[in-house]
């Protein structure tokens, strides 16, 4: 604000300058005025001096001083004052004075001049007249003597006329000088306060505060410059939105991203990075964080080597973490900007497609390995059927290629149903609301019998009427691999069964009181074919899929299977459902 006061109040010092040029402008020329009038002066009183010289030469040539003294007052009377003085610069008339009372002439510079020969004038403060005169003096040569004839006029009146000029001007300079203070002051209260209002508010947008309201003045030329900065911060605050929109869009697209995206300045410094990026990496991107501190060197290498040549690299990686490796497909390319270079990383988690192949690989060679066993068994058998055998060595080879074709049934059937399970994850609206205490009551029934010859006691704990969505097929499937695997595993002599709730699941639970499953197993037990006790499981007829399969039935119904167990001290099997 403080140079556009400046320039405001410039505007009275320039107007003050103006008149105080215009002053000395009038000033200069009254004074040309004055000496153009004194030059004019200095003329006529030559020209009335010529005459006067005409009528006063004679009475010189005669010595007549009483003629000339008397000619002298005579003129006198008409303003213009004759002083006649000898060679010797004593006075010898004046049209005023007694001759007698004036002192020597012979220094004053016109008298000079007049002495020697010469005509000339001078204007000065004459203190017998008690006023500014105007001299002429001239030289007279009267028979063979010189005498010097002064004339003088005063110069009063034109002095009185220029001193009225210079005061009436001195008041039209004061008036003229009030009036344009007073308009300028006017001016200045008029453009100064909006200008002001103006000047605050833009320095308060300025500053941020784009929510600021500007003060538009009524009228004035302030208004339209009012109305159009606020048209203007309106305009920014409008682009500001929708730049603020899609940067908060770009960053949450940017967050959200399953790829992870990484941007590194040359040194290795992370610059920017997304969520993807920070969890596939392990770090806080909130954080400095170095390229270094990835544990993949092979990466780091690439990443350097890429950012010195410039050329871009595509590679999988394989980063181990805590027992745990991901494999990271990470493409790098160069950024360049000025002098400077970043590198680019987009980082793709192939880790669950690996462990799906690893896991497709895995099942295949399991599956395998489950048919072999029985198929080498078969055909054996059949081979030897082919020979020459007894009747009981017949017999026992029939029934061996029976009890491995059941075998083969069993793992052709679990597999089928694993896979249909599989298959049939079905959405909550799509399924049925059924009751958890008739399914296990069903079950109980169907596995009653069998408990018994094993030499186990079923026993119902506790059965809440609970309602679940679900199938009803599959969630007895589940309950029965589970009761059998206690009949045939745990060598104990009680299963429990129960319906409970626990908070808002319902839980199916299936005890006994059995061996028990040590520690290093519990991870694994649930994964297709795994087996705790190999060689038992097949003799009992087990293929491994049993756990895999009351697994895939918890999945299924949006639930999951948990086991609490320590060896000796029985198996306890939860499948936990939401309600
Ligand atoms: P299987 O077809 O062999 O029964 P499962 O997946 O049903 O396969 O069971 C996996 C393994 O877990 C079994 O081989 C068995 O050793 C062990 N197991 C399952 N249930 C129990 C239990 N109640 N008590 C002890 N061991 C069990």
């Amino acid at each position: 604000m403080k140079q556009r006061d400046s320039l405001l109040f410039s505007l009275p010092l320039t107007a003050a300058m103006l008149i105080i040029v215009f002053a000395v402008f009038l000033y200069w020329q009254l004074s040309k005025f004055e000496t153009s009038y004194i030059n004019e002066a200095k003329k006529t009183i030559a020209r009335e001096a010529e005459l006067a010289a005409a009528v006063i030469s004679p009475m010189l040539a005669k010595q007549d001083v009483s003629s000339v003294v008397h000619f002298c007052r005579t003129i006198g009377h008409y303003a213009l004052r004759l002083t006649v003085i000898d060679s010797n610069g004593t006075v010898l008339a004046d049209s005023k004075d007694d001759p007698l009372i004036f002192d020597n002439h012979k220094e004053r510079q016109e008298v000079k001049s007049a002495l020697e020969g010469k005509a000339a004038s001078a204007v000065r403060y004459s203190s017998s007249m008690n006023q500014k005169m105007i001299y002429h003096a001239m030289p007279l040569d009267c028979n063979g003597k010189r005498y010097v004839m002064r004339s003088a006029i005063p110069t009063a009146e034109v002095g009185r006329i220029i001193d009225m000029s210079r005061l009436n001007m001195f008041w039209a300079l004061l008036l003229g000088a009030q009036i344009v203070l007073f308009l300028t002051y006017y001016i200045l209260q008029k453009v100064r306060k909006p200008l002001i209002n103006l000047h605050t508010s833009v320095e308060d947008i300025a500053s941020g505060n784009l929510d600021r309201n500007i003060d538009i003045p009524e009228d004035g030329i302030m208004r339209e410059l009012a109305i159009d900065i606020s048209e203007m911060t309106n305009q920014l605050k409008r682009q500001l939105d929708i730049v603020t929109a899609e940067r908060n869009e770009r960053a949450v697209l940017f967050d959200t991203m399953n790829e992870g995206v990484l941007l590194l300045a040359e040194d290795g410094n992370l610059i920017r990075a997304n969520n993807a990026a920070a969890r596939l990496l392990n770090f806080d991107k909130d954080k400095p964080f170095q390229l270094n501190r990835c544990h993949i060197p092979e990466l780091v290498e690439k990443a350097m080597e890429t950012l010195k040549s410039g050329l871009s690299f595509e590679k999988e990686f394989c980063l181990e973490r805590n027992k745990t490796r991901s494999f990271l497909f990470i493409k790098g390319s160069v950024l360049r900007n000025n002098n400077t270079r970043r590198l680019l990383l987009t980082i793709t988690d192939l880790s669950n497609m690996r462990k799906l192949e690893s896991f497709r690989t895995d099942f295949v060679a399991n599956v395998s390995h489950e048919i072999k066993t029985p198929l080498t068994c078969i055909t054996g058998a059949a081979e030897a059927l082919e020979e020459n055998i007894s009747p009981e060595t017949q017999t026992r080879l029939i029934a061996m290629i029976k009890k491995h074709s059941e075998r083969l049934n069993h793992i052709v059937r679990d597999i089928l149903s694993l896979s249909q399970i599989e298959k049939s994850r079905r959405h909550e609206s799509d399924m049925l609301r059924i009751r958890l205490d008739i399914i296990l009551e069903n079950v109980v029934n169907i596995e009653r019998e069998r408990a018994k010859e094993c030499g186990f006691e079923i026993k119902i704990t506790e059965n809440l009427p609970l309602t679940v969505s679900g199938d009803a097929d599959l969630l007895e499937q589940a309950l029965i691999n589970l009761i059998e695997n206690a009949l045939r595993y745990s060598n104990g002599k009680t299963v429990s069964v129960s319906v409970t709730q626990e908070n808002a699941n319902a839980v199916l639970t299936v005890r006994d009181d059995g061996i028990g499953i040590a520690e290093e197993h519990r991870d694994r037990l649930f994964e297709r074919f795994y087996r705790v006790d190999k060689s038992r499981s097949r003799e009992l007829g087990g293929t491994g899929l049993g756990l895999a399969i009351v697994k895939h039935i918890a999945l299924t119904h949006n639930g999951k299977v948990e086991v609490i167990t320590d060896v000796g001290k029985g198996a306890e099997f939860r499948i936990i459902l939401a309600l």
